[in-house]
């Protein structure tokens, strides 16, 4: 074995494809509904929101996507990404596991979001929109989409929740930098915003309130539609450059993992790097061990319950069948904002119900834990919403240590912590708290789960 800490493809070796993990299931995930009538959505359902090549391959059975030419020309400022043998983490750990990590943080806006917001921009811009309205949490998305929108001479109006509006003006002057409006949610410009505010009129927000606020203006307007950054199966397919490019990373690394760890919010980070390991597993050529990680705080996958439920809080997007902690759940405002959302997208949930990947909570206090070890190792200080999956990392590669297994660990290092250091800065003092989700509190906000008849 080699030395090697970076793996790094050329340019030319950069995929061309992204690869669709629905053409290669044995069993098919429920479709989403219509929320009037709980029959299957079609097409023309959301055509005021999306443009129609993103539909289409919101449900195309192609196991490969060709990657349009003006989207490869934007993934070229930063893509290849590339992979990095953690081998100062094992040495500190002690640990004869070997630790890889694919870095997505090298993109403009720190994290994997431009892998989709650029072809959403790229399909919308060649369809005439003129404007994409969104929301968003930590501000990530928010970011991309305004870089994104900016590369493609679209509008971009940003629905950002609340809490993080107030506890990030860099976030939000990143995305004006870029010529993005950014409007704190819930709002006043929309009839959801306006709703929440009289009942509750400091409401911080959440990311189902920021979608519905979004989703209505781009349904009430004919020259601007809607994007959003994680959930669906068009988002995962975008991100699979991730994991494609990690597969020849690993050749180039004449090895091959047996676990796979990622944190899952919406679970488009995870599945991007995962689904085309996965496929190399359902075809017999590797058999790696999937992990979704999650915070206490929303354990989506290993707490919600899996079925129909809105992606928003005023229930106006398409029932999807997923995790979900219930459509009006407001998490505990933990730092790995990215995490915070109720629902887990339908795929990666309908590969949980399936056996195919497995998941498990963490408190964030020991996330922290995890990234502060990363960074005085690694250097690179990860955005708090991957933390989840080094703390996984650094659990497992301990049990290596116990046990003496050589086990050969792959984790999405999904961003970095530049404009999130305020969240460093509260666990370096002591103020980082457990926050697991109470049994009363899931329940509560359970019982708001639609009942299909
Ligand atoms: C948005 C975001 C997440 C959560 O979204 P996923 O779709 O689950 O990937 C995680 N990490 C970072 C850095 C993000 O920006």
């Amino acid at each position: 074995m080699s030395g090697r800490t970076k793996y790094l493809l050329d340019e030319d070796s950069m995929p061309t494809q992204w690869y669709n993990l629905l053409a290669d299931l044995p069993v098919a995930p429920p479709p989403p509904l219509h929320p009037g009538t709980n029959e299957p959505i079609g097409p023309d359902d959301l055509a005021p929101l999306f443009p129609q090549a993103l539909i289409a391959q919101e449900v195309t059975e192609q196991r490969h996507v060709d990657i349009p030419g003006p989207v490869l020309d934007v993934y070229r400022l930063w893509r290849p990404s590339p992979l990095f043998r953690a081998r100062r983490l094992e040495r500190a750990l002690d640990t004869p596991a070997r630790i890889y990590y694919k870095y997505e943080g090298v993109s403009p806006v720190g994290s994997h979001k431009p892998n989709t917001s650029v072809p959403q921009a790229h399909y919308n811009a060649e369809d005439g929109v003129r404007r994409l309205t969104t929301e968003t949490g930590a501000g990530q998305w928010g970011s991309a989409l305004a870089f994104a929108c900016a590369s493609f001479g679209v509008d971009c109006e940003v629905w950002q929740v609340r809490a993080s509006y107030d506890q990030k003006p860099y976030r939000r002057l990143m995305m004006e930098t870029y010529g993005a409006d950014v409007h704190p949610s819930p709002s006043k410009e929309t009839a959801a915003g306006r709703a929440i505010l009289e009942e509750h009129p400091e409401s911080t927000g959440s990311l189902g309130i920021a979608i519905s606020e979004a989703v209505e203006q781009a349904a009430a307007d004919d020259t601007t539609r809607y994007a959003l950054g994680s959930v669906l199966n068009h988002v995962l397919l975008h991100q699979t450059v991730i994991g494609e490019e990690a597969l020849r990373q690993f050749d180039m690394a004449e090895d091959t993992p047996d676990l796979l760890v990622g944190c899952t919010g919406g679970g488009s980070n995870f599945g991007g790097l995962a689904f085309p390991f996965l496929r190399e597993k359902l075809a017999g050529r590797m058999s790696p061990v999937i992990r979704a990680v999650e915070p206490a705080a929303c354990p989506t996958l290993t707490r919600g319950r899996y079925t129909y439920d809105f992606g928003d809080t005023a229930g106006l997007t398409p029932l999807l069948k997923m995790h979900t902690l219930g459509h009006d759940f407001i998490p505990d405002p933990i730092h790995a904002g990215g995490l915070r959302y109720h629902g887990m997208s339908p795929l990666i949930s309908h590969l949980y119900e399936q056996g195919l990947i497995e998941a498990r909570e963490i408190a964030q206090q020991d996330c922290f834990a995890a990234g502060v070890r990363f960074a005085r190792t690694e250097g690179i200080i990860p955005a708090p919403e991957p933390t989840h999956a080094l703390a996984a990392c650094v659990e497992e590669a301990l049990r290596c240590r116990e046990s003496g297994e050589e086990k050969v660990i792959l984790t999405a290092l999904c961003g970095h912590a530049h404009l999130d250091l305020p969240a460093y800065g509260a666990y370096l003092s002591g103020a980082v708290r457990d926050n697991a989700l109470s049994e009363e509190d899931l329940a509560r906000s359970l019982a708001e789960v639609p009942h299909l008849g």
